[in-house]
């Protein structure tokens, strides 16, 4: 039985050991919480991503470890790449973590990406500010997720208050743009360099959190565009496993925002609409196994459920609707779970829309000012 190491133990540890049950595989997770989600379904090694002991026994047990979530510290990677093969490896690791470094990477492969100046001290801001203009979005270079560690400046008087909001850690500080919609490239790699794109995928946001996503996308002349530049990025990273990038789309063309080196929400629909998941995928590319198809099995909506899960009989009452709880407790802003609306007929994607999207918060109105 091969055995996967997982550090971090949130929601897309917990749905790659759903996937890699299926294979026979076999998971231990790392996670300084003793609650970490993941840990119902597999053995926890309770311990942070620093204790030395802790990874190596992690590295010692498995054949193979991956992430949950990029913000692992590098070192802890590189401890583990002694013991053990790891993928995504350190070098990515350690680019996707800062938006600086990110973004030049995007600059290095010809890749158009936001408009950027990195900040140290409120003078650098203000420089930065007359360099951009505003409105502008200042964002910390590291640790930053769901819109946390952002703040939008619209206005002078917007700076000042912003650096103490922000200051004291490394920042960027980044053009706002006036995007048409938000998609995603996933795209998974493996050993051997075979990469497999599923379709372009359509977001959108609410406060920087994930709310929606839906395939296929409507600008499916971008799919092309943005499998390329995603390549470049696989290519140059030799990257093993499921990569997410995402893009604004600005004048019908994509301007990449940021990479993320792991499985992605964005790509949650994949577990009812896909014929192989983006988590089964991720396993086979990291074990060496043969990639399974990306092909669209039907039109997907997945919704995100923040703070809560709706009633179970409510939901399973919409028919071709996928329930995906988390094991989490509840709690504001915090993703437990998604579902996921596969159906063909416009008629009746409204209908189940109607139903579905006030249970996680959204309205039609919302969805339909957002859609056209
Ligand atoms: P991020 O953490 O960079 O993915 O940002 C979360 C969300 O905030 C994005 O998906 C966008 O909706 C919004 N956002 C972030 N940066 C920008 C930007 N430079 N211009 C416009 N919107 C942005």
């Amino acid at each position: 039985m091969m055995k996967v190491g997982i550090v971090g133990g949130g929601q897309l540890a917990r749905l790659l050991v759903l996937a890699g049950y299926n294979l026979g595989l076999q998971f231990q997770i790392l996670d300084p919480a003793i609650d970490a989600c993941a840990g119902q379904l597999a053995y926890l090694i309770k311990g942070n991503y620093e204790d030395i002991s802790r990874l190596k026994q992690l590295a010692e047990w498995a054949d193979v470890v991956t992430f949950d979530f990029e913000n692992v510290p590098a070192t802890a990677a590189r401890i583990l790449e002694e013991q053990v093969a790891v993928y995504p490896q350190a070098q990515t690791l350690y680019i996707a973590q800062d938006r600086f470094c990110e973004k030049t990477l995007f600059l290095e492969l010809g890749i158009p990406t936001t408009l950027f100046a990195t900040v140290d001290s409120l003078d650098e801001l203000r420089r930065a500010v007359i360099k951009l203009d505003l409105p502008a979005v200042l964002k910390t270079r590291r640790l930053g997720y769901d819109g946390k560690g952002q703040r939008v400046l619209r206005i002078l008087d917007d700076v000042e208050s912003a650096w103490q909001e922000l200051g004291g850690v490394p920042l960027i500080l980044e053009e706002l743009v006036p995007f048409e919609r938000e998609v995603s490239v996933l795209a998974v790699r493996g050993i051997d360099g075979e990469t497999k794109f599923y379709p372009l995928v359509e977001n959108y946001h609410r406060d920087g959190i994930l709310r929606l996503s839906r395939v296929p996308c409507r600008d499916q002349m971008l799919e092309f565009q943005g499998y390329n530049y995603t390549r470049c990025v696989l290519d140059h990273l030799n990257y093993i496993g499921l990569l997410a990038v995402e893009f604004f789309v600005k004048k019908g063309c994509l301007i990449a925002n940021e990479i993320a080196p792991r499985v992605h929400n964005s790509g949650h629909w994949t577990i009812d609409g896909a014929e192989t998941s983006q988590f089964e995928n991720h396993l086979r590319a990291i074990l060496g196994l043969p990639l399974g198809s990306t092909s669209l099995l039907g039109p997907c909506i997945m919704l995100n459920c923040i703070g809560a899960m709706p009633e179970l009989a409510r939901v399973l009452a919409v028919q071709d609707t996928h329930y995906h709880f988390y094991g989490k407790t509840r709690r504001f802003g915090r993703k437990v779970g998604h579902l996921t609306l596969r159906v063909n007929d416009s008629d009746k994607l409204r209908a189940c829309l109607n139903v579905l999207l006030p249970l996680v918060g959204l309205t039609i109105d919302e969805f339909l000012e957002w859609s056209y």
